[in-house]
């Protein structure tokens, strides 16, 4: 039974009823996770979370009622993802000149930790006992800022494993709001050798042993474009003209560029170390994207569709996407015979796909709404910020 998880319930009345069922315990979970912000006593900050807090619970509720995760994941996705830099550059912009590198900001959890660096300062702390961001690993830094994005990432990492890359990524939702924007691809999927998928692997790997050896934040410094911790630098010499060239070229060619001409997130599914460190933690989690061959007509609509080239033939033989799946579940929404569901690791292939989804969509959700919905919620403000008192600078 694969067609129940997707397809709504034959009465109206009765599919209402049981998505609004599935939706109560997020219900719950919304008020408490945002009764904070909603209690603030200013009037803005109530507005804005009002607002994400009706755009994401109809959306959810539409995901729960039509069956169709990724439609409206998506919406929510890019919308995180274009609120971002309205959120992120003012702050940048304030706060330039002091950012957060003494140990006593950190202490005190003023620091903000970025997840996408955990990865790469896994090894070096293991190696020198050293964090390389943003301080050093002594008792202490693990409150505040620090404790909140690693949690925030740990637990969303065991929770939905590579699912983080089309629900939490800072990054993604960019990659994919480009992938989406041309109706037809101008270079086909099968043009581009899927080999490239392991091209990821071979970068972290290399940042990793650079950082491990150079006791220098790689990543941080060569490739993030948000600069939570190290700041822009200006480009005042070779080194930092040629950091900021490499990093413009590779935002503009692996986000912008590619992502149009191929319809696919070339960014996520080819490129991105801190995808790959997913992938591979992604062993350890119990969700997956599984393929019924029994009812599954061979058509290739999802090897057509997938945005990180995670589905071949082979897929389809095995009921296995590729290692790189983003668990967006984009295939599962196009299949035209609901072969692809959710599943959970080591139960029968057609033990209840709808249990399964639902048990992915909870943590998908709550780590959408509360990092996305933050997100979103401070965009609004600096918006209503900008409206009435002319300056989003706050
Ligand atoms: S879209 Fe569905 S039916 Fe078509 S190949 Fe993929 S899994 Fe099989
Ligand atoms: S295999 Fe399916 S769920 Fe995984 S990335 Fe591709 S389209 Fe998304």
């Amino acid at each position: 039974m694969t067609a129940s998880a997707q397809a709504p319930a034959r009465s109206p009345r009765l599919a209402v009823w049981k998505a609004l069922l599935i939706f109560a315990p997020m219900v719950l979970i919304t008020l408490f996770l945002w009764v904070p912000r909603l209690t603030t006593g200013d009037s803005m900050i109530t507005l804005a979370v009002v607002l994400v807090l009706i755009v994401f619970s109809v959306l959810f509720f539409l995901m729960l009622l039509t069956g169709k995760t990724h439609r409206y994941r998506s919406i929510l996705f890019i919308l995180f993802a274009v609120a971002l830099p309205i959120e992120f550059i003012p702050w940048m912009i304030k706060t330039y000149g002091s950012m957060m590198l003494t140990n006593e900001i950190m202490y005190d959890g003023g620091a903000s930790f970025c997840p996408l660096t955990m990865p790469m300062v896994i090894i070096p702390a293991l190696l020198r006992r050293v964090i390389i961001f943003p301080g050093e690993l002594v008792p202490g830094a693990a409150h505040g800022a620090f404790a909140f994005m690693f949690m925030m990432w740990g637990g969303a990492s065991l929770a939905i494993g590579r699912g983080w890359c089309s629900w939490g990524c800072l990054y993604g939702g960019w990659d994919e709001l480009f992938s989406r924007l041309r109706k037809k691809p101008l270079i086909k999927h099968q043009q581009i050798d899927r080999r490239w998928i392991y091209l990821p692997f071979g970068i972290l790997l290399a940042i990793v042993l650079l950082s491990a050896i150079t006791f220098q934040p790689v990543y941080c410094e060569w490739l993030c474009p948000f600069k939570v911790v190290t700041e822009f630098p200006a480009p005042t010499t070779i080194l930092t003209i040629v950091q900021m060239v490499i990093f413009i070229v590779l935002f503009i060619g692996l986000v912008i560029v590619l992502p149009l001409l191929t319809k696919r997130r070339i960014q996520c599914g080819l490129f991105c170390p801190f995808g790959a460190m997913q992938s591979l933690l992604n062993k350890i989690n119990v969700f997956e994207v599984r393929i019924d061959p029994d009812q599954c007509s061979q058509c290739q609509q999802c090897i057509r569709t997938c945005p990180t080239f995670s589905l071949d033939n082979s897929s389809l033989e095995t009921g296995k996407p590729l290692i790189t799946c983003t668990k967006c579940t984009q295939c599962i929404d196009v299949c035209p015979k609901s072969a692809a569901s959710l599943h959970i690791k080591g139960t029968p292939l057609k033990a209840s796909p709808a249990v399964a989804r639902v048990l992915y969509l909870y943590p998908a959700y709550i780590l959408l709404l509360s990092f996305g919905g933050l997100i979103v919620a401070e965009a609004l403000l600096r918006i209503l910020k900008l409206i009435t008192t002319g300056s989003m600078l706050y």
